[in-house]
């Protein structure tokens, strides 16, 4: 990227970020990009493809239809309700430009965020709560969602995480205008402080290396698609895009 001013921040660019700020540069600053499609990447692809054309009533592939009949099982339409999946939101106030691809929007009375995950672990309540994901979807939305919805409150606003794994223990997660102003301040603190870095320092945690694509520029280890396939269990539907371009 020629100009970091000009990026729209995704949530999986912040992660990166803060998982180690050398990656974010070789990633998003110098272009250095490694593709590759793991197992993992091709289910979670194939997955949200059949939930966007559930949602559009669309066929669906035939693909993962257990895991996809869990989903709708959980989540049935229901008349008056608009369903928009992968529904994509940008928020430009000033220095903080941020975008955010949802899975799904339900839009009634309310705003429910809907994210697919399909790692095979349980989802983790408490990590989610304050997990970069969250903050992000649900301040974007309470941003700019009232191109979606006029007159929406923060606390019209909730996200909900299913994996069909687990399809019985779904994380749900309200919000309200005190974790808007929180989440504000976070972001905007932290979108300023990538914009000011000059250094992108390396990770000090070498935990973080073994599941790198910069591994061997960085520590001269080897790097597999088998090594980095260990990360990418629990992605969202915006890292598969970005990583998987
Ligand atoms: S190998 Fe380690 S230090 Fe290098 S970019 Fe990856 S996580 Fe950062």
């Amino acid at each position: 990227m020629d100009d970091i001013k000009e990026m729209y921040f995704s949530q999986t660019a912040l992660r990166t970020y803060l998982s180690c700020p050398y990656r974010f540069k070789k990633r998003y600053i110098d272009g250095l990009y490694w593709r590759y499609e793991s197992d993992s990447i091709q289910l979670g692809s194939e997955f949200h493809l059949d939930m966007k054309r559930h949602f559009l009533g669309l066929p669906l592939s035939g693909k993962n239809s257990n895991l996809v009949s869990a989903a709708t099982m959980f989540l049935p339409m229901e008349a008056g309700k608009k369903y928009l999946p992968e529904y994509t939101l940008r928020y430009n106030d000033n220095s903080v430009k941020i975008t955010v691809r949802y899975d799904l929007l339900v839009i009634g009375d309310t705003i429910e965020i809907y994210d697919w995950k399909v790692g095979k672990s349980k989802l983790n309540a408490s990590k989610l709560a304050t997990d970069i994901q969250t903050q992000l979807y649900l301040y974007t939305m309470a941003s700019a969602g009232q191109i979606i919805k006029k007159d929406m409150e923060p606390a019209d606003i909730s996200i909900t995480y299913f994996n069909p794994f687990h399809p019985s223990s779904p994380v749900h997660i309200n919000y309200d205008s005190y974790k808007l102003d929180k989440n504000r301040i976070y972001i905007s603190g932290l979108v300023s402080r990538i914009l000011k870095d000059s250094e992108y320092a390396l990770t000090t945690d070498k935990r973080k290396c073994i599941h790198c694509e910069y591994n061997r520029l960085c520590n001269g280890k080897s790097v597999s698609a088998r090594s980095i396939n260990g990360q990418d269990s629990d992605l969202s539907w915006d890292d598969i895009e970005e990583i998987s371009f």
